[in-house]
């Protein structure tokens, strides 16, 4: 029986009207049923009227559409639930993100083991059946329901409840909780004998308060047969805080990934995303990324704190001359700035001091970041979306018709943003970015190769600073060790050249440096806090002359010490010298 069917009481009326899997019960307004846009022929779309609904008629609605839902799965030997009756695993849910489940109009219902339970309004969908497919490959028994239009909606909307439980749920940390965490982080490796007793939202707690506590950078799980390595990034380096067991990573990951608005069900490819939760009020944004691996998704976690203090030249470690070529370049109205060095190397937090220090109302900055680590207070912040085909070059030539005084770009990579930049830096602006070399010199020959035209590379560029970070010998624990023999000879050649090429520089004069040692105060690291090597390279016009004469490196080297540049190893020894760092970490990051 198909058909429509108004039946008049008082007045108003009854609509019926069948279609081949519902039947629809809708008490109408006579005055407001349109006289003939009705087309119920295969729609199974439930009618809209401006009419007020009845509940209870609703109620016979809603059961008469889920009877013939019910036949329809009976017919073709599929089971059916009504999902209004139905306890929903909220952790079912987030198997399958929204976008997806609206797509193949079905929501995932039971998770348990490799058992899945998908419940769905059409099980031809092709979107339905990729995602079973994808859960089929992985090893799970994917089951399929049936269930109605009403029954999808119903479950749809707890999706967003389940998004506000999640993100509340793992991500805000109180007082109390942080209190109780820094204990157990004290000892982090005992926290995996509570694993058991903790739920994985615990757990999960306690690595991301942990990593704010050791004032983490990075958090990195690397899953390898049988275990997961949990690694912090600390000071530059990693280190490794336990072992979490498989099952339990995996819980964490789906909680992750929800959070950072990732798919779910992929996991044969990387995926980007992004989360935050709040410490005792403070925010921290958190960039994560996925990578497939032969024994499961490796995930990395970059920890930004927004709220972070900007740095000066003094925490820095920029001192001296160096300290005094920044600050002159800083007073040119054009050309460029480039920091130099590779990836954790503090670059960005370098542009972002000399940023903090250009930032006057009487000019207009603007930049381009990926990511935006600092938020800044009166700089049009932007940012970039590779994926999206927003890159630094697109944005770049937007930038250039905002009208800014100085421009920050993220990162100069490619010969489109490479040209814009010099050219924008010839043309008034003053022009701040980042390259990956590993010397300042370097930077001339990338320039070059990224098919920026050698007349050009000198006028542009002002100042090159290359950069390396290096840790902190432990005030509480470090070793004084004599400066003799072998190290003391070679202490006095680098300083020797050092001084010729900045003679009013200050040697600090001692007869001991320091070696890292290890104690509680520093998680027996031996180190606390970091420190940066700079190599600062005035581009003078004899050094313009050079470029353009196709001078070697060597040449180029000679001509930026002639002009005042200590190299990144003699300013890391004068750390040494001054106490700050130790011999191995300046040659940890020297010896390239
Ligand atoms: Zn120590």
């Amino acid at each position: 029986m198909e058909g429509i069917f108004l039946v008049p009481i008082d007045g108003n009326g009854i609509l019926i009207c069948r279609n081949l899997w519902y039947t629809f019960v809708i008490f109408v307004n006579c005055n407001s049923v349109p006289s003939k846009s009705f087309d119920f022929g295969a729609s199974q779309t439930p009618i809209k009227t401006n009419a007020p609904l009845i509940s209870h008629v609703d109620q016979i609605n809603l059961d008469f559409k889920e009877k013939e839902v019910e036949k329809y799965a009976k017919e073709h030997k599929l089971g059916y639930v009504n999902l209004r009756n139905f306890p929903i695993n909220p952790d079912a849910l987030v198997l399958v993100s929204k976008d997806d489940a609206v797509e193949g109009r079905f929501v995932p219902i039971h998770a348990a083991g490799k058992e899945l339970r998908f419940a769905a309004v059409d099980p031809t969908n092709a979107k339905l059946k990729e995602i079973a497919a994808s859960y089929t490959a992985k090893g799970f028994v994917v089951q399929l329901y049936l269930i109605s239009e009403e029954s999808l909606s119903f479950v749809l909307r707890l999706y967003d409840k389940q998004a506000e439980k999640v993100g509340v749920k793992v991500l805000e940390l109180n007082e109390d909780a942080l209190e109780s965490y820094d204990k157990e982080i004290a000892k982090m490796s005992a926290l995996v004998e509570h694993f058991q007793s903790m739920s994985d939202v615990d757990i999960l707690n306690a690595i991301l308060l942990g990593s704010v506590k050791t004032h983490a950078s990075d958090i990195h799980f690397q899953p390898e047969k049988g275990r997961v390595l949990l690694r912090y990034r600390i000071d530059g380096v990693l280190h490794q805080i336990f072992i979490l067991p498989p099952d339990i990573y995996e819980n964490i990951l789906t909680n992750l990934k929800f959070s950072a608005s990732m798919k779910l069900n992929v996991g044969y490819k990387p995926q980007d995303g992004k989360l935050n939760f709040q410490v005792t009020g403070r925010q921290i944004d958190i960039r994560m990324s996925t990578l497939p691996t032969e024994f499961g998704e490796a995930v990395v976690m970059r920890l930004l704190d927004s709220k972070k203090s900007i740095a000066t030249f003094d925490s820095l470690g920029l001192v001296g001359r160096n300290r005094a070529v920044l600050e002159a370049a800083l007073q040119k109205s054009e050309g460029m700035l480039l920091v130099t060095g590779p990836t954790g190397s503090g670059k960005t937090t370098t542009l972002y001091t000399v940023l903090h220090m250009l930032n006057t109302p009487d000019v207009k900055i603007i930049t381009l970041e990926d990511p935006i680590e600092y938020h800044l207070e009166n700089i049009s912040q932007s940012q970039i979306r590779e994926t999206e085909g927003y890159t630094f070059a697109l944005g770049l030539r937007a930038i250039l018709r905002q009208d800014p005084n100085i421009i920050m770009v993220g990162e100069i990579r490619d010969q489109e943003t490479a040209d814009i930049a010099v050219q924008s830096a010839l043309t008034g602006h003053v022009m701040l970015s980042t390259v990956h070399t590993n010397s300042a010199v370097e930077t001339i020959p990338r320039l070059l190769n990224m098919g920026v035209k050698r007349y050009l590379v000198g006028p542009a560029l002002n100042t090159i600073v290359a950069q390396r970070l290096v840790r902190k010998a432990c005030t509480a624990c470090r070793k004084e060790v004599p400066l003799t023999g072998k190290i003391a000879a070679e202490m006095t050649a680098a300083m020797t050249e050092a001084k010729k090429a900045q003679p009013e520089l200050e040697i600090p004069s001692v007869n001991h440096i320091y070696e890292a040692v290890g104690c509680p105060a520093c998680g027996n690291t031996g180190y606390a806090g970091q420190v940066a090597l700079f190599e600062i390279l005035n581009v003078t016009k004899a050094f313009e002359e050079l470029i353009l004469a196709e001078a070697t490196p060597r040449e180029m080297i000679a001509q930026a010490q002639k002009d005042g540049m200590v190299t990144l190893y003699q300013d890391g020894l004068l750390k040494v010298l001054a106490g700050l760092t130790t011999i191995a970490e300046v040659m940890s990051v020297t010896s390239a």
